[in-house]
């Protein structure tokens, strides 16, 4: 029987790439999403922090200015040329310099409140800053808000709470510029927003006369990263876009491919009888490709294997039927006839005929039964020159002890007694095969001849040669001879010690071990055949 898994199906391979096309394309997704909200929220804080940064520098500068002409315009000298300030002009000053959102308060020497613009709007919990944004609006500020405070760990900002009495010292970057500090000082206010403050000190001739004090809430700054949030939201709804594409376009590369390979196979499943083809998708590179050709090979396998196993049980029974035919006629003839030599000859046909069912029976049983057993033997590593050693012993051993017998044949072995001959294979398989190819030189020898067995190793490859001086093959039959039944025997030979299924028994142990098995003609100079030669090739891994 020949082997399931014959030649003519190349071994699936996988397309050998570094990366997987699916999972670099899932990755890109993923990652190119990630990346948009990762890189989204570092401008987004950073962005705010510059804002504030900007908005402390702006203010500083028009403190600057402030305090430099309050310093000029609404000093007085003192009696022991000391400097003050005139407190009505500083009020005046104060409320006519101060631009609008921004709160000017002029602390004295000695912490009092001299001037308040009172410009900035008053705003309390109940009148929150937030209070007029939408849903997205809201979204995107307490996300945001979360990422500076959970992801980027940015503390918490001091709250301001308006004192009920103004003095320096309830102000700490007041106080600083009292005593010719400047600072500044960012907090958060009750109704949600920030307040940005710069304290700088009222001096002239180098004497500190007082402290100005600028605050400005975050109008500003939350209407620029309103903005920006509102640029951000659309990247996000053009990502948003994207992803959806793309993953529409994953069902269609992806799923609906597999969705097509399960429903023909199940199809397959269904109608047996109905070779429909599982989908050709080879020329994809990817694992889909992968997956169509595996399946598509292993539906031929499944193919191959069940038209192997009709047209076996049709040889069997055809090669079964010739025997029990002429089996019935010689029984019911004998019933009929009382010459008892002709009732000898036909009980020797009756014998013939039983023992030569009995071995096809066997044999039939054999050939069925190795590609299942092979399947589930172990390999192990086998010497292949002791085991054919082993071998010609066995027939040599009586020989050489009766020097009188001529007549069988002799068998000798060739090899280097210095190379390794080792292999992994299923030794009772292997000794299987070359008892059988010895058996058949062995009838096929002449009287006296000699059946040579060579040795050889070449690259990864052991070569085992049977040479016989027989009749050889008959020519055009030396690929018919591996087919299962095909026996051509000399009319001396007893017919039914012979199946014709030892070649092709063999062929499949070989085939299963990865190796092969051919035949061929030995002829001589002149072209004569003088014998037959199969060549046995194993792959030593
Ligand atoms: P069987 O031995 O039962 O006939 P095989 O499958 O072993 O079956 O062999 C098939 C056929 O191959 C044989 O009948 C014979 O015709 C041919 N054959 C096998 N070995 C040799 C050989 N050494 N010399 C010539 N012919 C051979």
């Amino acid at each position: 029987m020949a082997s399931f898994l014959p030649a003519q199906f190349p071994r699936f391979q996988r397309s050998k790439r570094m990366f997987s096309p699916i999972t670099l394309r899932i990755l890109a997704v993923n990652v190119l999403a990630l990346g948009l909200l990762v890189v989204g929220i570092l401008y987004l804080g950073e962005y705010r922090r510059g804002l504030i940064l900007s908005e402390v520098s702006g203010l500083e500068t028009q403190g600057d200015m402030f305090a430099a002409a309050l310093g000029e315009g609404a000093s007085a000298n003192l009696p022991d040329a000391n400097k003050t300030l005139v407190f009505s002009a500083a009020r005046q000053m104060v409320k006519r310099l101060v631009q609008k959102g921004t709160r000017a308060r002029l602390f004295a020497l000695n912490g009092s409140l001299i001037a308040d613009s009172g410009e900035l709007i008053e705003r309390s919990a109940d009148h929150p800053i937030h209070a007029n944004e939408n849903l997205i609006e809201k979204s995107l500020r307490l996300a945001q808000e979360f990422s500076s405070r959970v992801i980027f760990g940015e503390p918490d900002l001091p709250l301001y709470i308006e004192p009920p009495m103004q003095s320096a010292a309830n102000f700490p970057e007041a106080a600083m510029a009292l005593n010719g500090d400047y600072s500044g000082m960012v907090r958060e206010t009750v109704d949600g927003g920030i307040m940005i403050s710069v304290a700088v000190p009222v001096t002239r001739n180098g004497r500190v006369l007082g402290a100005l004090l600028l605050s400005k809430g975050s109008e500003d700054i939350e209407g620029a990263l309103f903005d920006v949030r509102l640029h951000i939201f659309k990247v996000f709804l053009i990502s948003f876009g994207v992803t959806i594409f793309l993953s529409l376009y994953f069902a269609s590369t992806i799923a609906r491919p597999l969705r097509k390979l399960a429903s023909a196979a199940h199809i397959m499943r269904v109608g047996m009888n109905q070779r429909d083809e599982i989908p050709d998708m080879t020329n994809r590179k990817d694992e889909i490709g992968d997956l169509s050709m595996a399946m598509r090979q292993m539906t031929q396998a499944l193919w191959h294997r069940m038209d192997a196993i009709e047209s076996f049980a049709a040889d069997v029974s055809h090669e079964l039927k010739n025997p029990l035919t002429s089996l019935r006629s010689a029984v019911e003839t004998v019933a009929r006839i009382d010459n008892p030599d002709a009732r000898k000859r036909l009980m020797d046909i009756i014998q013939h005929d039983v023992s030569r069912l009995d071995r096809l029976i066997s044999d039939i049983s054999e050939a069925s039964r190795v590609d299942a057993e092979m399947s589930r033997a172990k390999t192990e590593k086998i010497d292949v020159r002791s085991m054919l050693s082993t071998l010609v012993d066995i027939h040599q051993a009586p020989l050489d002890a009766d020097p009188e017998n001529t007549t069988t044949p002799r068998l000798v072995l060739h090899c280097d007694s210095q190379e390794n001959y080792a292999i992994i294979g299923m030794e009772s398989r292997l000794v299987q095969v070359f008892r059988n190819l010895i058996g058949n030189a062995i009838t096929f020898s002449p009287t006296g001849g000699t059946i040579t067995l060579s040795l050889q190793k070449n690259n990864n490859w052991i070569t085992v040669l049977f040479e016989d001086q027989g009749p050889g093959i008959p020519p055009g039959s030396e690929e018919k001879i591996f087919k299962r039944f095909y026996t051509e025997r000399p009319e001396s030979d007893d017919f039914g010690n012979h199946s014709g299924l030892g070649l092709a028994i063999s062929k499949q142990i070989v085939e299963a071990h990865g190796g092969t098995i051919i035949a061929e003609n030995i002829l001589s100079e002149t072209g004569t055949i003088t014998g037959a030669r199969f060549c046995v090739n194993l792959p030593i891994s």
